[in-house]
């Protein structure tokens, strides 16, 4: 599962390179788990590496 930490601020870059349009951002991002298909994309552009998988 991937999983937004405290360290996002928002910048949405992530929403930005997500293909499935999984992520939204309101303050910080938040992924649509029904959209989400694990690609990891927006672990390789988060500049903070804010995102994780976790299992
Ligand atoms: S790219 Fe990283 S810091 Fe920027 S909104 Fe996404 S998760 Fe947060
Ligand atoms: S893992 Fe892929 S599909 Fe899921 S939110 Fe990140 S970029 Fe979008």
């Amino acid at each position: 599962m991937i999983v937004i930490t405290d360290s996002c601020v928002g910048c949405a870059f992530c929403k930005i390179v997500c293909k499935e349009f999984a992520i939204d951002v309101l303050g910080r991002a938040e992924i649509d788990r029904d959209r989400c298909i694990e690609c990891k994309l927006c672990i390789i552009y988060c500049p903070l590496e804010a995102i994780r998988v976790v299992e």
